[in-house]
């Protein structure tokens, strides 16, 4: 494998540097397609609520990438006779490429147009990208193999479980880094500990039993993450007028409508018909673009949701614990009597999430995501949370509230025409 004459170094907030030694991998990183993720964000439309979250897919990339390689010089100096030594470039570029296909504000975007990040990393990893140029030139069965590490459908499951497991460099990265952009004090482990107490065994990589409350640390910190930044309610809402915007701009197209502006790539997106080109083309600084022009537009909704993207006018919410299913429907027909459609300015969000799940080893055979083992001694394996009560705490699904957003500063002009017990319920 080529090695670079000259090792190559990024400075990062997170892991101090970045080293690359590989000529393959340097070369990735200069591929347009990665250089792309220089223009995604990384946490979507988080940056409305936690102002600094303006990080990239690009730096989390190559943050993914430093811990795989982390993990595979301390396999190495030990001299893990495990671990398959021949995967050690194949695991770097998995690691550094298995986001390469998010595309702008992916959340939102994917459920409106049914589009899935993953299928087109395929599709980039396997076409005819200069991603696929470089893998083929070191190797003609590095695409293939890239692909499958990525779709975890790759024979040797320890390469698989370095990038995507339940305790893997992906997640070990973001965690660390989400934190890090958003200013928050929870969602820090201790990474250099955990890289010093896994190990290859049997195929996968284990944890040493004397490293258990490291990975409490990390496994408290993802569920904190989660709650406090993930799902955020501010967050849900700006992704919730996003996703509204899209909507409205498929249903005008659908109808034969005339745009004032659509560029070529987010109008095959809103036919369904987009090509890996147009694809590369779209990124968050051409998507705000568009909002910003959109803003003008004849039709009065795609206007308005887009002004209020831009300028932060976003939905407020309120918990629907606290009131009857058929609440929501009431509200929605009042908003119809005072001339807010509601399939446009109104959403019901409800979240849940498993920080960890012991049982997905038994449901799904053969998936990478095998729960965490613990190794005692040389040879006895045990599931971490037989072991950590606070592992054990988390392991349920955990449930957020149901939530109604609408648009206050809309509905507190109308709300002299609503009932009282109405006004006070919207807070208007
Ligand atoms: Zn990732």
């Amino acid at each position: 494998m080529a090695s670079l004459q000259e090792e190559k170094v990024f400075k990062d907030p997170v892991h101090k540097y970045i080293y690359v030694q590989d000529q393959p991998i340097w070369d990735l990183i200069n591929t347009r397609e990665f250089q792309r993720l220089r223009r995604i964000r990384q946490l979507g439309t988080s940056f409305m609520t936690f102002h600094g979250a303006e990080h990239s897919r690009f730096t989390h990339s190559l943050g993914v990438y430093e811990v795989a390689r982390k993990i595979i010089s301390q396999f190495e100096r030990n001299a893990y006779s495990e671990w398959p030594r021949e995967e050690r470039l194949l695991a770097l570029s998995a690691a550094l490429m298995h986001d390469i296909g998010h595309g702008p504000f992916s959340h939102s975007v994917e459920r409106v147009f049914g589009t899935h990040h993953e299928e087109w990393t395929c599709q980039l990893v396997l076409g005819d990208t200069e991603v696929n140029k470089v893998l083929r030139d070191t190797d003609p069965s590095l695409p293939r193999s890239v692909s499958d590490v990525i779709c975890k459908s790759y024979g040797k499951s320890i390469v698989v479980s370095m990038i995507s497991s339940q305790l893997d460099a992906d997640r070990m990265d973001y965690l660390l880094r989400d934190a890090y952009f958003t200013g928050v004090n929870y969602g820090t482990f201790d990474l250099e500990r955990i890289l010093r107490v896994i190990r290859p065994y049997q195929g996968h990589i284990v944890v040493k039993d004397s490293g258990m409350h490291a990975v409490e640390d990390y496994l408290m910190a993802r569920y904190q993450m989660y709650w406090q930044v993930y799902f955020h309610p501010v967050t849900r809402s700006s992704e919730i007028v996003l996703r509204k915007i899209f909507e409205r701009a498929k249903k005008l197209s659908e109808d034969g409508y005339t745009f004032g502006f659509l560029p070529p790539a987010l109008g095959s997106l809103l036919r369904g018909t987009l090509t890996l080109e147009h694809y590369l083309q779209l990124d968050e600084s051409y998507v705000q673009m568009t909002l910003s022009q959109w803003r003008l537009e004849r039709d009065r909704i795609l206007a308005d949701l887009s002004d209020r993207f831009l300028n932060r006018r976003l939905f407020k919410y309120i918990s629907l614990q606290t009131f009857p299913e058929p609440w929501e429907e009431e509200l929605r027909d009042w908003m119809r009597r005072v001339g807010v459609d509601p399939d446009y300015y109104t959403a019901i969000d409800f979240l849940s999430d498993v920080p960890y799940d012991v049982y997905r080893a038994a449901r799904e055979e053969g998936d990478s995501s095998l729960p965490i083992m613990l190794l005692e001694g040389k040879d006895n394996l045990v599931e971490i949370s037989r072991k950590s009560d606070i592992v054990r705490s988390i392991s349920a699904i955990h449930l957020g509230e149901r939530r109604i957003y609408y648009p206050e500063d809309r509905l507190r002009l109308e709300a002299f025409r609503m009932p009282a017990d109405w006004r006070i319920r919207l807070g208007l």
